[in-house]
């Protein structure tokens, strides 16, 4: 299986990236953000646990996010031909979890992508995207919060791939097109 984590700051184009992905290589794709939004709008017990954590920029618990993961895969068709994690892991425990669950299916994550954007080019976009996204985190106050918490609990699930030999590091200012094609070439080397 080609297994992708797509990684980075909020704003870094983890969605926009992974669109491309799933298309060129016909890959499933699981973004938590999207199925906690997906929770919230339902209004699901699960969503207003999810609420309370994300309007404040923070953390969903690992074990909630984990449990969402391991149902994903668990429901999976086994004739996929790979994953996109996207906006997962976001700790280390949840990389390690990562690992014992596709172990657990003979598989693992194949790469990591990182795409890297400066801190204040992140604002920018968020602050851009929040004019049309309707979502309730894309605020300055709360964005500020997600890249601090992106720097503190998130950025060590870097050293996480790296030790396993699966990091690549993505320039991610520039054209959509262009930054794709750099993944390209760096997922064609290892699929
Ligand atoms: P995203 O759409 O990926 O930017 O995620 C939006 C928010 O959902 C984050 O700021 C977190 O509050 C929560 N969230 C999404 N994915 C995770 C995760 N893997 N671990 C913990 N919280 C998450």
């Amino acid at each position: 299986m080609l297994n992708i984590v797509i990684f980075g700051p909020p704003g870094s184009g983890k969605g926009t990236q992974s669109e491309y992905l799933i298309k060129k290589y016909s890959l499933a794709h699981i973004s938590t953000g999207d199925l906690l939004r997906k929770e919230i709008s339902t209004n699901t017990e699960l969503g207003a646990l999810a609420k309370s954590h994300i309007d404040k920029g923070e953390l969903v618990p690992d074990d909630v996010i984990i449990g969402m993961i391991d149902s994903f895969l668990d429901k999976l068709n086994k004739d996929t031909k790979g994953v996109i994690f996207d906006g997962f892991p976001r700790t280390v425990e949840q990389a390690k979890a990562l690992k014992a669950i596709l172990n657990s299916y003979k598989t693992d994550v194949t790469i990591m992508l990182n795409l890297q954007v400066p801190d204040k080019e992140l604002m920018t976009r968020l602050i851009e995207r929040g004019k049309v996204s309707g979502r309730s985190d894309d605020n300055e106050e709360t964005i500020k919060k997600r890249i601090e918490v992106y720097n503190t609990q998130t950025k060590p699930v870097m050293n996480f791939y790296k030790a396993e030999n699966k990091l690549a590091n993505i320039e991610g200012v520039g054209a959509i097109e262009t930054i794709f094609e750099t993944i390209c070439e760096a997922v064609d080397k290892v699929k």
